[in-house]
């Protein structure tokens, strides 16, 4: 008996992760074909470091297998709170931070421990994925505010102005951004902490889960800047500076009546983060961070790469991303165009169509809130990202 109407409507209104949902569908084409190039999945090609599998390994002898504290192991509370203050300085006490199953549980904590029904959440667009459905779960209003590749996707201070009313709970965004790879400079953060400033009652929640792939000027957080104090949640995670997107850790910092209730909430939920993990992260992060260095080098390298080969296709308009490790082409141009078969209406046509025909796996823009682009994760070897664009360079010259 089929009993699928029990599903609710909380879950049915939901959209899957359009990222998950095309790395999926590379996996399944690939038991068919063995040419298919997945660009899809935000999640970097290098192994994790040695050291901090060795530390996982020594943890688990040592008989790090139990339970941790909802919060957090208080040792890797501790790195985390040293790392925020030797990279970002933020300055917060162990009751001011808490490990997350991933940055995404502990953006979802915060979502959850601050939205009412009908409150507004201003998410800068392009935005990540998950943001929007993780509001709307919560019982928020997804308020995009949207930059194109004109501005270098950088939503400005007025812009955010323009967007606040009395409903507005929180302002999210990441920097460097997925999926376009933009940095805000520090100055472009305390002109928009200037405008945050004036509303006493926004909640700023900043996720820096790229803060290592970062390719220009040392990365800044917008919670160090004083007139924020008390109103920014800093998310980050293990997942990409570290190559340890499986190992599912994310942390958080922010005010202590906030870290409470994402541990009243994570209690009842999900409860704390894997022991031997959090072990070995506290290592990492306190460890000598040159093979973290060394991934970012090796990012770098094939953003030039993947800039150099985009510039030689007509019609694709490449941005120049500053960190992560993603571009995010406008082909807006192709819209209306046919390859004699299908008609290129839209970002979804267009990935269909590249999938479809070139075996290439990218992520239609319309999932991050602009139908204008597409993502393309670059955490690929040099031959797949040369083979790949080679393959969509042939392909997109059929369209008239
Ligand atoms: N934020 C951004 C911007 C991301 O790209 C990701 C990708 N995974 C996450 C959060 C979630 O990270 P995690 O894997 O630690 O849940
Ligand atoms: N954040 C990565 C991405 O954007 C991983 C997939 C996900 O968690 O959605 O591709």
């Amino acid at each position: 008996m089929n009993v699928s109407h029990m599903l609710s409507d909380r879950v049915k209104s939901m959209e899957e992760s359009a990222t998950i949902k095309m790395s999926a569908k590379a996996r399944e084409l690939k038991t068919k074909f063995d040419d298919v190039i997945s660009l899809s999945l935000g999640e970097p090609d290098f192994g994790t470091p040695q050291h901090i599998v060795d530390a996982a390994k020594k943890a688990l002898e040592d008989g790090y297998t139990k339970y941790t504290p909802v919060p957090g192991l208080v040792e890797f509370r501790e790195a985390i709170q040293a790392k925020f203050k030797r990279d970002n300085n933020l300055d917060y006490s162990l009751q001011e931070i808490i490990v997350s199953n991933g940055a995404k549980q502990s953006i979802s904590n915060i979502c959850q421990a601050i939205i009412e029904d009908g409150d507004e959440v201003i998410i800068f667009t392009p935005y990540w994925v998950s943001y929007s459905d993780i509001v709307k779960l919560a019982g928020g209003t997804v308020i995009p505010v949207k930059a194109g590749i004109d501005q270098d996707f950088k939503v400005t201070a007025k812009q955010l102005e323009e967007a606040i009313t009395p409903r507005t709970k929180a302002i999210l965004f990441s920097s460097p951004c997925n999926p376009t790879g933009s940095v805000f400079t520090q100055q472009e953060l305390e002109a928009l902490a200037d405008v945050i400033a004036a509303h006493k009652n926004i909640l700023v929640i900043s996720d820096e889960i790229y803060e290592f792939i970062n390719f220009g000027e040392k990365h800044y957080s917008v919670g160090a800047i004083e007139k924020l104090q008390g109103r920014v949640a800093t998310v980050n995670g293990m997942a990409k500076g570290f190559s340890m997107t499986g190992w599912r850790l994310g942390y958080m910092c922010g005010p202590e009546w906030l870290v409470k209730a994402c541990s009243k909430l994570q209690g009842q939920v999900t409860s704390g983060a894997n022991a031997f993990g959090q072990k070995a992260a506290s290592e990492a992060l306190l460890a000598d961070l040159s093979p973290t260095h060394q991934m970012k080098e090796a990012f770098a390298k094939r953003r030039e790469l993947v800039i150099e080969l985009f510039s030689e296709i007509e019609g694709i308009q490449c941005n120049h991303p500053k960190g992560a490790f993603y571009v995010f082409p406008d082909i807006s141009s192709y819209f209306g165009k046919s390859d004699g078969h299908i008609t290129i209406d839209n970002s979804e046509d267009f990935c269909e169509a590249i999938l479809e025909n070139t075996h290439v796996a990218l992520v239609p823009g319309v999932a991050f809130g602009d139908d204008n682009c597409f993502r393309l994760s670059y955490a690929a070897s040099e031959d797949d990202l040369r083979e790949a664009i080679s393959r969509i360079k042939s392909y997109l010259s059929k369209f008239k």
